[in-house]
Order: structure tokens, then sequence, then C-alpha cells
């Protein structure tokens, strides 16, 4: 490629990427998109078939960030023809008070009405729930290739194996250096999400990379399919285990959010038998009836904030550097949202609505 490749560079074509990168040619921008590794790599955080969507969110803040959310998903599946979204219901389970919150969200305490809203989720001795109804399971292998498909149908050029070994600013705008050449654009969109930290050293310090461990059981049983069971989630000391129900032949799937810190350049780990085990266990004890065999045990990656909210922004030192990480274990349900700030913002406009989760609230 020539010089003044792309009005943008977007590196790293995890959700996040693809959406931006959607976004952006959308807007008939010209745009260059690059990924270390292959279309369908397990070593970030997007990959997989299936994540959770909900409204309930433990500060009011979130709310318009989820608006813009689901919006987006309705438009993209407009757009593509293809359904993206099963709505089934949430029930968050928790031992103490939960901040849960957002439209639609009501807080459940009887027996009977776990039972009444999802007699499949066996929910806790002792604990009480916040039902969100409008919760539900994100088809996101299917939603990554439909971001990449808009934005190559909007003329993007998505290039993957390709490794962005450096980046800087210069007066026109940025270069981008990889292990294949040299590229040159107007603005840059750093989304490397567990990489992030190594592509912008200011964020080294922000970013944990956590080991998280997911089990998939067979799809099409009795039990395990809304609207018996919908997402769901229990939040213990050990760390929450979060619940997505068998909508449309995915499996019902089961993780925990368990802070194992791994170095993201090394391919994580796929789960150990007694490790399968334990997240099958805790299946049986939640989704009492299932047959749990054969399972389909994974390992991937999260990338943590102490806060768990995102960091999304220009860099105070580059303005012309986006650097956008929605993670935290939570990032996947945003992405319409986050690829069309993080357009905007590469299109340097204002975007104050989204001061709770920037760069800027973080000194960076
Ligand atoms: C097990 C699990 C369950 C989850 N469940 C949910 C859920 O139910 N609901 C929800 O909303 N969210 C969930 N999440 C979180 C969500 O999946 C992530 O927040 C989201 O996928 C992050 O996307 P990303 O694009 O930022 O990062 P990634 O998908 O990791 O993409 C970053 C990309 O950048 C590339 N890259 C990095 N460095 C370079 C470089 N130097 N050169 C070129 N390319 C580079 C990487 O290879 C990678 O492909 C879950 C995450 C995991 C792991």
């Amino acid at each position: 490629m020539a010089d003044d490749d792309a009005d943008v560079i977007v590196v790293g074509l995890g959700v996040h990427g693809s959406a931006t990168a959607a976004s952006l040619a959308r807007r008939g921008r010209t745009v260059l998109g690059l990924e270390r590794f292959g279309e369908l790599h397990e070593r970030g955080s997007s990959h997989g078939r299936t994540r959770m969507i909900r409204r309930a969110y433990p500060n009011p803040v979130w709310n318009g960030l989820v608006d813009r959310a689901f919006d987006g998903w309705a438009a993209l599946e407009q757009e593509t023809g293809q359904t993206l979204l099963h709505r089934t219901g949430g029930l968050y389970a928790h031992a103490g008070e939960s901040q849960l919150q957002g439209p639609g969200c009501v807080a459940v305490d009887s027996r009977e009405e776990f039972e009444r809203l999802m007699p499949d989720f066996r929910v806790p001795e002792g604990y009480r729930a916040v039902y969100d109804p409008n919760a539900g399971v994100v088809e996101a292998s299917r939603a990554l290739t439909a971001f990449r498909s808009v934005a190559t149908a909007g003329g993007a050029q998505l290039r993957f194996g390709e490794t962005v070994i450096g980046w800087e600013s210069t007066e026109a705008g940025v270069v981008v250096q990889t292990d294949a050449g040299e590229y040159r654009a107007r603005r840059l969109v750093l989304s490397g999400g567990p990489f992030l930290g190594r592509l912008v050293p200011e964020l080294a310090d922000l970013l944990e990379v956590w080991r998280i461990l997911t089990v998939t059981v067979p799809a099409g049983q009795a039990i395990g399919r809304p609207p018996g069971l919908g997402a769901f989630s229990v939040d213990r000391a050990e760390g929450l285990v979060f619940g997505i129900p068998d909508a449309d032949g995915n499996g019902v799937k089961l993780g925990v959010d368990a802070r194992e810190l791994w170095d993201p350049e090394t391919p994580v780990a796929p789960p150990t038998g007694a490790e399968v085990d334990s997240l099958l266990a805790l299946l049986e004890r939640y989704v009492p009836g299932l047959e749990l065999r054969p399972a389909d045990a994974a390992a991937c990656l999260y990338t943590m904030t102490a806060d768990k909210r995102f960091v999304i922004g220009p860099l105070a030192s580059s303005p012309g550097v986006v650097v956008v990480s929605a993670c935290s274990g939570h990032g996947f349900k945003f992405a319409p949202a986050v690829g069309e700030a993080a357009a905007d913002l590469a299109d340097g406009m204002a975007r104050d609505d989204l001061d709770f989760v920037s760069t800027a609230r973080r000194g960076i």
C-alpha cells in the first residue's frame, strides 16, 4: 500500500475493532484493519458462539450506553438480515445487597417467583435476585462475522495474520509499523484486547489479563432452554458464576470469573479435566437435571480494570489515537455502541456521554 493508506487504521479485529471498522466504513471513511492472528483465532476475548446481554447494570450511568447497544444490535440485524439476539430474560442472584438496576429490572426474593420466572435455574438458599426481562443471548460468532462483512462491504481492508509492532503520531497523523510494512493514516484506533497494554504502555498498569474457563453442554435438552432457563449469574465470593441458556441450539454455557493472571503472549492453557469437572458440578448445582456430557470446555482471556469500567477515548499524549478497551468480562454486548463511539472519536467528535469510561477520567 502507498502513503496515506487510510483515513483510519484499526489495530485488533476482535469484536470492538470489527465493529469500529464497520461504523467507519458505513460513514465512507477508508479503513485499514490489522489483526495479528487468523479470522477465527482463540487468543483474544471475542471467540465462541454466545455472550450474555442485559440491561441490568450496577449504576444508572451505564443505561445510555446499554440503550445504544440494544438499538445497534437491532440495526445490525436489519442491515444483515440475521438474528443476532435472543431475548430470554435474566435472573441475577446475589447473597448481599445488589446495585443492579435498569429499565424493567425488578428485585425478586421468593422461591415461588424464582421458579415462576426461570424454573430450570436453582437460586441458592439465602440468595435474592434481580430479574431483567430484556436480558438474553448474543450470537457472538455470527455478530463478529456480521461486523466484518459490513466493514468490507463498505470498502474496509481487513488484514489478518499481520502484527503491529509499533506506532507513532506525526504532524500529519499516524504511522503504523507491522511485521510486513508501514502504513499511514489520519487517525488510529487501538483495540488490542488483552494485548492493549503492550500497544499503549500508559495502559499497562490499568489492565489485568485473566484466564477464564467456560463449559458448554449439549443443545436441545428439555432442560436449559428458554423460557425454562434464561441468562443467569450467581454472585459468589470465589468468583461470579455466569450462565447462558441454550437459545437456538447453542447449548447451555457456564463460566466463572476467577482471577487467574495470564500473560497473553502465552497461548492460554486449555481447561484441565479437574477444571472441567468443577465447572460441570456448578452447572449441575444451578441447572439440575441437565445431561452434562459431552462437554465442550474452553479457555479465553478477560482484560480487567479494577472498577470493571471500560477505557475508551483519545490519548492525551496523542489526540489522534483512540484506545478502546470494552472489557472486564462484560464488553461484548456493547459492541455496536462501542464501534459507533470509537468511530465518532476517530472523527474528532466529542462524546461526553462516555465520560464515565473515558481515558480522561483515568488521566491518560
Ligand atoms: C469467557 C468469556 C465470556 C464473556 N462473556 C461475556 C458476556 O456474556 N457478555 C458480554 O457482554 N461480554 C462478555 N465477555 C467479554 C467480551 O467478550 C470482551 O469484552 C470482548 O470480546 C473484547 O473484545 P475486544 O475486541 O476488545 O478484544 P479481543 O477480542 O481480544 O480483540 C483484540 C484483538 O486485537 C488483536 N491484536 C492485539 N495486539 C495486536 C497487534 N499488535 N497487532 C495486530 N492485532 C493485535 C488480537 O489478536 C485480538 O484479535 C466475555 C469474555 C470472555 C473471555
